[in-house]
């Protein structure tokens, strides 16, 4: 596999009827991950946040960014599943794993692959807020805007995307690609 492939570069990494085209490479994630760490660092200095990773797309994303912090943190994950097929979402989200650590009067992190209609990202964080925690903040990886049903507040944004279905760094697409060291888009052939 090529991990150095470049912006509006076509790869073949899967099946051969998906043709991907990155998106966003390596260095560029490299460099944004390493940007929000260090606000992490400032905005949470001196106090040991609970960073919550919803699975299954944020895994590689929160792996990344603790090996950037300096901070102390802890971390939990929830594991969620929406109700909708494969791209379209219904806003029904079912909880699969509940986070092990209790938040109430810590500091917490939403972690997050994507916010798309930010449904799924709202339902956590009223979930997480019902649990009164000192403070809630959200960090999504990618963030596509125009996609919005629920106005979420999202204070760290890796990127802003269009609206296009996107895999690799941890995304899937029918738990394919989610190894991938980039983020690219994916065309399926016909037929
Ligand atoms: P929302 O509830 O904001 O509509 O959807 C968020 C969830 O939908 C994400 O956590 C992710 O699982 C999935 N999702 C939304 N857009 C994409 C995309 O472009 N690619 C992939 N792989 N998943 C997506």
């Amino acid at each position: 596999m090529d991990h150095s492939t470049r912006p509006g570069a076509e790869t073949k990494p899967g099946r051969p009827d998906e043709t991907l085209r990155v998106l966003i490479d390596t260095a560029a994630l490299h460099r944004r991950v390493e940007q929000l760490a260090a606000q992490l660092d400032r905005d949470y200095a001196g106090e040991k946040p609970v960073l919550v990773g919803l699975l299954k797309g944020s895994f590689v994303f929160l792996a990344d960014v603790i090996r950037c912090l300096t901070i102390e943190y802890e971390i939990d994950f929830m594991s969620i599943a929406g109700y909708g097929n494969l791209t379209e979402h219904s806003g029904a989200v079912r909880l699969l794993k509940d986070l092990s650590v209790n938040i109430s009067g810590r500091s917490v992190i939403i972690v997050e692959d994507i916010v798309d209609s930010g449904l799924t990202i709202d339902y956590i964080r009223r979930m997480l807020l019902a649990r009164q925690p000192a403070d809630l903040a959200i960090m999504a990886l990618l963030n596509k805007q125009t996609r919005r049903e629920v106005d979420v507040p999202i204070e760290y944004i890796g990127f802003e995307i269009e609206d296009t279905f996107v895999v690799g760094y941890g995304l899937d697409l029918a738990e394919r690609y989610r190894g991938l060291d980039y983020i690219a888009t994916v065309d399926i052939a016909d037929g």
